[in-house]
């Protein structure tokens, strides 16, 4: 078991709390604050327990000078100010004698944060390739590491791994974000409550092989929707007509079917169009007679019923891809009905991990219906595959 933030005792103690603040921006404003509003939990509990909280976070990547500029996170902590409804003092700097006297001079109870910890890849990468000396330097401002960034857990950098490396044996410990990623994503690949449905969909089957092969051993059920269907579809002989398809994978897709039998289940029917457009005439058929001339931008509504009934009996639902072009209202219906699927389960526990399959269900209204919707995208999709994550294996065992 990892330790988590209320195993540490924090009062009066310097924090250091690496959190996920990666948000999107555009001219300096940011336009989805979700990822700072998940990092306050953690960052509240040290301020009320009486502990001194040091944040800080990568924003995008800084390669240029000019990144420099465009990656400034000084707006973030205006908005963590505005969050907290307490002053946030901002350090311009990721290093260096202003940072340290702020830090010196901290109350228990206050909050310092400092600039984009890539701000440090400009010269050589420090950050990204966990320069010893870097982690070094960031373990001796603090006392004690919470890192509560699981979207970056999948890296080993020297504002998670390096810190962990460097500030002593039992003093790093989870946030309470990391916490429940732990849980709930970890738990699927760890300790599933049984029958585990596996829903697995998305773009391309080459994004996913990992993650397809490690849950067809770990599932009971994976079923299979979204544009990876057709290299299945394929695989099998059928004809896919206009239908993405990865050639160089079908190979790969027949080895899977033959591993996943009994357990892996691919689509009947699909939606159809000629164009990939939400304005193209469509039409449902089944997946033996995909039309030479058309794509299959959908899973049809068989298809929907049949995993209606596959998910029913689920404890655990993990789902990752849509299963169909959920961006256009015509093709969103079968990850619609997934979702209402998922959302009639009255004991599961439910989980969404990969970014457009999290951003499909908040989009169609479904996000109060999942028990747990993963804030990293490419950290939860190495995570299903059963790898080990760096930012999560470095913190502390209780
Ligand atoms: P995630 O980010 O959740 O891991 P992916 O990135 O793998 O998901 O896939 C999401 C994309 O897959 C969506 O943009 C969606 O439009 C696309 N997609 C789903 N089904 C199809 C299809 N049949 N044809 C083309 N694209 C599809
Ligand atoms: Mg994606």
């Amino acid at each position: 078991m990892k330790k988590v933030i209320t195993d540490l005792d924090v009062m009066g103690k310097k924090i250091l709390m690496r959190v996920d603040f990666n948000v999107p921006m555009k001219d300096g404003k940011i336009t989805d604050e979700n990822r700072i509003v998940q990092a306050l939990p953690s960052i509240k509990y040290v301020l009320e327990n009486g502990g001194k909280a040091i944040v800080f976070s990568h924003l995008g990547k800084v390669k240029t000078e000019e990144d420099l500029e465009k990656r400034n996170i000084e707006p973030v902590a205006l908005r963590l100010s505005e969050l907290l409804e307490k002053p946030v003092k901002f350090i311009n700097a990721t290093r260096g004698k202003e940072l340290e006297k702020a830090i010196l001079e901290m109350k228990d109870g206050e909050i310092v944060m400092f600039q984009n910890t890539r701000y440090e890849d400009l010269d050589g990468k420090k950050e990204s390739k966990n320069d010893a000396e870097l982690g070094k330097y960031w373990a001796s401002l603090g006392d004690l590491f919470v890192n509560d960034a699981f979207g970056t857990a999948h890296r080993a950098h020297a504002s998670n791994v390096g810190i962990a490396e460097n500030i002593g044996v039992g003093k790093t410990a989870a946030g309470f974000l990391m916490e429940k990623e732990i849980k709930f994503i970890g738990g699927v690949v760890s300790n599933p409550t049984r029958p585990l449905i596996a829903i697995l969909g998305g773009a391309k089957v080459s994004d996913k092989i990992g993650v397809i092969e490690n849950l067809l051993e770990k599932a009971d059920k994976v079923l299979v929707g979204g544009a990876m269907m057709f290299t299945f579809l394929k695989a099998q002989g059928k004809k896919t007509g206009l239908s993405l398809v990865e050639e160089d994978k079908i190979e790969l897709a027949k080895m899977l079917l033959e591993k996943g039998k009994g357990k892996l289940i691919l689509p009947i029917d699909t939606v159809i169009a000629k164009e990939f457009k939400n304005d193209a005439e469509f039409r449902t058929v089944s997946v033996d007679e995909i039309p030479e001339d058309s794509m299959g931008l959908d899973i049809g509504k068989a298809t929907i019923e049949l995993f209606e009934k596959e998910i029913a009996g689920a404890k655990t639902v993990i789902w990752n891809g849509p299963m169909g072009v959920f961006e256009m209202s015509n093709f969103a219906k079968g990850t619609i009905g997934v979702c209402e699927s998922i959302a009639h389960l009255k004991e599961a526990t439910t989980i969404i991990g990969g970014g457009d399959s999290a951003a499909a269900a908040i989009q169609l209204g479904f996000s109060e219906k999942f028990t747990h919707i993963s804030t990293g995208g490419g950290a939860s999709l190495e995570y299903l595959e059963g790898k080990i994550l760096p930012g999560i294996d470095f913190i502390s065992s209780k």
